[in-house]
């Protein structure tokens, strides 16, 4: 193991939350030392920051952990695809890039379970604050923030035959979804930055990068959380098969997203004591809440074939073109590309609580579809019903039940993705 090098705060995991932590302490607490470790590389790839390539990076192991779930009895008992970014930005260097908040419901919710500073109220200004919304300023969007918001440049024919179709059948046009409510129907807003993504790397580390009290190590994977009793004064790490470690001064902060949080904690002895104990880890804290309560947003996509070969589809074909060296030119000589433009207009969106009486829904294996993606064969537009807040993915669970019992990545050469994968197997 090399020396321990010694910070004031240490960062593990450079996605949304660890960029924005590494920004906001080298920043506003000048003299402090900071230390982000992030498990996967630089956000090089030109496919991270075009943002149709988030689809080619939906199953690429070089910036993605790509864990899968058991299989679901829900769902054909199939196991689910669990994408997450392993890169310089994490999930939001591969993400969908829709900028879309929680309703205000969930975070009062959250307030009124007694996590004092939750509340829509309480985080509205820190949203403000981070928002670079291409609209302006008003109540709920700072305009003076680094992350980009932008409106879709160009609306589709079919998007906009949709969403005036709700409005026929009585449902309110919203044009603002991060606004005063999320219901109704409307076009999402796109954490883009003039056609590119914006994302937490870009946004967040890039500008604080040059601050000599912040150092950024990449292809570092943290192990283990060091304490002293229930006190935690650093991190060991493995960085090209080479255990390292640093030193905390202050403060340790896990932002290693929700899977690999809970699972470094659990690593590290905090988690249910009879896992650790299971595994010959020391318990620092029994916590049997810790790794247990996922939720997240089951989707169903039901897929109509177009009458009419419309450009800029969901199918196959276009993604194929969009991704072939001929349209890659025009963009690295000008700047703009089918990849951003298809993009922004390709999507829309749903009502966020749609009044839907639903019969028990027969699944059935999708449409054609290529390389595990959802993309069709044929011209196609497809309609996502998911469950978002809290209350929605309680209902999911009771139409199909969703349990990730055991959490399974590709395997690699180091130790600690072996000892994750014993862990999380339960
Ligand atoms: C395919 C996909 C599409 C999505 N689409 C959208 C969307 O359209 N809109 C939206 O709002 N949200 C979307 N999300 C969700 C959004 O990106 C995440 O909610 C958000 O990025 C979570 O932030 P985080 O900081 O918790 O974790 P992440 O952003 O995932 O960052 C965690 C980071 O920690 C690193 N890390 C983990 N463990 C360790 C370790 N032991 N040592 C060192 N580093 C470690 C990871 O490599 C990663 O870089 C999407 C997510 C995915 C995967």
């Amino acid at each position: 193991m090399t020396a321990s090098d010694s910070y004031d705060f240490v960062v593990i995991g450079a996605g949304a939350a660890g960029c924005v932590l590494a920004n906001r302490l080298s920043a506003s607490q000048g003299r402090s030392s900071v230390l982000l470790l992030e498990a996967g590389g630089k956000d090089v790839s030109p496919w991270i920051h075009i943002p149709l390539g988030y689809g080619k990076h939906f199953t690429n192991p070089a910036v993605n952990w790509l864990y899968s779930s058991e299989p679901q009895a829900g769902a054909g008992n199939r196991r689910i695809l669990q994408p997450r970014g392993k890169v310089l930005g994490g999930s939001t260097s591969i993400n969908g890039l829709l900028y879309i908040r929680g309703q205000h419901e969930d975070y009062d919710r959250w307030r009124d379970l007694g996590n004092a500073g939750w509340g829509y109220a309480d985080v509205l200004p820190y949203f403000r604050k981070s928002e670079n919304q291409q609209r302006g300023a008003d109540e709920y969007h700072g305009a003076e923030g680094p992350l980009w918001v932008s409106d879709v440049s160009e609306p589709h024919p079919l998007c906009d035959a949709y969403l005036a179709a709700a409005v026929e059948c009585g449902y309110r046009h919203n044009p603002d979804f991060n606004g005063a409510t999320q219901e109704g129907f409307g076009y999402n807003q796109w954490t883009l930055r003039k056609g590119l993504r914006s994302s937490a790397a870009t946004a967040f580390l890039r500008p604080a990068r040059r601050r000599a009290n912040l150092r950024v190590i990449t292809r570092a994977h943290a192990t283990r959380i060091l304490f002293r009793g229930t006190r935690a004064t650093g991190v060991e790490y493995l960085r090209d098969g080479i255990r390292a470690s640093a030193t905390a001064r202050a403060e340790v902060l896990v932002a290693g997203g929700s899977f690999n949080s809970p699972q470094l904690l659990q690593l590290s002895g905090v988690g249910p004591a009879s896992l650790s104990q299971r595994f010959g880890i020391g318990v620092v804290a029994d916590l049997p809440g810790v790794g247990m309560n996922l939720q997240d947003h089951y989707t169903g996509r039901i897929v109509y074939e177009c009458s009419e070969p419309l450009r800029s589809t969901m199918s196959w074909e276009v993604f194929r073109r969009a991704w072939s060296p001929r349209c890659a030119s025009p963009f690295c000589a000008r700047g703009s590309s089918p990849w951003a433009r298809r993009m922004r207009r390709d999507s829309f969106v749903p009502t966020p609580r749609p009044r839907l009486r639903t019969s028990r829904p027969a699944y059935r294996p999708s449409a054609p579809t290529k390389r595990g993606t959802s993309y069709t064969d044929f011209p196609a537009l497809r309609c996502r019903c998911g469950c978002c807040g809290p209350r929605a993915a309680a209902a999911s669970r009771s139409i199909a039940p969703i349990r990730w019992r055991r959490l399974r990545s590709r395997p690699t050469t180091s130790r600690p993705k072996r000892i994750a994968r014993s862990c999380w197997r339960g």
